[in-house]
């Protein structure tokens, strides 16, 4: 990938569901190479991923719909550039369904049970045996997502991994079934594979309230920070603490630049003596630093939903062109062309 001439050949697929704002999870996970392939990439897509977001709120149309524009804004605000990148709205390329329905022959019920994120999430939502069919093969719609714009690359957070694998095994059985018509699919796991939650689970994540959001005010900021795990034993000043696991130097070392004061920092943390509102405090200004530029842009602009709605509408249109063109591909493939 150092390569450019390599680069034009890569096709770039990612997106987000919009089920709440994107938060620092996201950014370093994802958004950073969004940002970092939409310069080099042959065709760079961004969707944003309301079917998916419905298999598990379809009571809350409302918060779906409402979050389409949150998550296109959050994307916009961190530089992800729509004359670089196709921005689309999944539910309004009415072929990716179609591609879903084709590919769930060709994926065994044993085989999406088996899935380990989707699993863990099933037990983070408490489903059990009432999982909604269409949360259960979620994984089978994303490999649609990715196939019908024929991208083979796809900068996601480490829990996207088995998605790709389970898109490679379509990918495989697709092809062998009907003929050579898909490409194996790489994942591009970022910086940071999964950024821990303020409260110190494994995942940040949007369902889970333990977010820092790229739209937070540096108010909210201080707070989260302020209220973020660190080591339940570190009680008085001068007690040693424990630095490993402890959320505030997770972050520090993802987002302070001063790597030799971050290890000093450590140091005194671990020998007691450093009381957790001095980490806490330098903390929050560096997450504040950050995220600043981004909630001023994107306040910008948030004045003007309409501008943003016509980009997702824009590129809708472009992505509908390529979906097009691989379900008449598909079909042919299939031989389902009846009246093409
Ligand atoms: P939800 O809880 O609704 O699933 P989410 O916070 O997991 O929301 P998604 O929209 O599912 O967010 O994820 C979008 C992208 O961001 C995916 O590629 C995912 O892997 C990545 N991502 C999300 N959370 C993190 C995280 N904490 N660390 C790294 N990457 C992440
Ligand atoms: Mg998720």
């Amino acid at each position: 990938m150092e390569n450019n001439e390599n680069n034009k050949k890569i096709r770039v697929l990612t997106g987000d569901r919009p089920t709440g704002k994107l938060h620092l999870g996201h950014f370093v996970g994802s958004i950073q190479n969004r940002l970092k392939l939409q310069d080099t990439a042959e065709k760079a897509f961004y969707m944003v991923a309301d079917v998916q977001a419905l298999t598990d709120n379809a009571e809350n149309p409302e918060k779906v719909r409402n979050n389409v524009l949150e998550v296109a804004l959050d994307n916009l605000a961190c530089g992800v550039d729509p004359s670089k990148t196709t921005f689309f709205i999944q539910s309004q390329i009415p072929e990716i369904a179609e591609l879903t329905i084709f590919f769930l022959n060709l994926v065994t019920l044993a085989r999406l049970k088996r899935n380990p994120t989707v699993k863990s999430e099933m037990q983070q939502k408490g489903f059990g045996e009432d999982v909604p069919a269409g949360f259960l093969i979620y994984p089978v719609s994303q490999a649609a997502d990715i196939l019908f714009a024929k991208a083979n690359l796809i900068p996601v957070g480490e829990d996207q991994k088995p998605m790709i694998e389970q898109t490679n095994e379509i990918v495989d059985s697709f092809n062998r079934i009907y003929g050579e018509t898909f490409s194996h699919v790489s994942h591009l796991v970022g910086e940071i594979p999964r950024l821990v939650g303020t409260d110190g689970n494994a995942k940040m994540s949007k369902s889970l309230n333990n977010c820092i959001n790229l739209s937070d005010s540096d108010e909210m900021i201080n707070k989260k920070v302020m209220d973020m795990y660190t080591d339940p034993n570190h009680i008085h000043v001068e007690d040693p603490g424990k630095v490993e696991g402890n959320v505030v130097f997770t972050y520090l070392d993802i987002f302070d630049s001063n790597k030799e004061e971050v290890a000093d920092l450590k140091k005194q943390y671990e020998k007691g003596g450093l009381g957790d509102v001095v980490i806490k405090k330098r903390l929050a200004k560096i997450l504040c630093d950050f995220i600043s530029p981004i909630r001023e842009k994107r306040e910008q602009l948030a004045k003007d939903p309409q501008a943003v709605m016509k980009i997702l509408e824009e590129g809708t249109q472009k992505a509908r062109i390529e979906a097009q063109k691989t379900i008449s591909e598909v079909r042919k493939a299939m031989k389902i062309d009846f009246f093409d």
